[in-house]
């Protein structure tokens, strides 16, 4: 599969990294931008549509699918493996 047509629901336990041509960046959860964007955008339709907080420029953004982990997904997902 191709990164920019992930969907951010096959990615909802991760963050986004977006880094602007500015050189702004910052770290986005993905459950966050479901709830802007709907869990259908893919990576690629963020990366039109997201807009840079310090330049305001929309578009031309540098993004990485970044894990974190993190115990406040697990309620979150249905797939999500238990632990002991
Ligand atoms: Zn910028």
């Amino acid at each position: 599969m191709l990164f920019g047509m992930i969907q951010l629901k096959n990615v909802l336990p991760h963050h986004l990294f977006l880094r602007c041509r500015c050189n702004h960046s910052r770290m986005v959860a993905v459950i966050e931008l479901v709830e802007t964007y709907g869990e259908n955008i893919t990576l690629d339709q963020v990366r039109k549509n997201a807009r840079c907080t310090a330049c305001k420029r929309k578009g031309g953004i540098e993004i990485r699918l970044v894990y974190v982990g993190g115990s406040e997904f697990a309620m979150r997902g249905s797939n999500t493996k238990e632990k002991e």
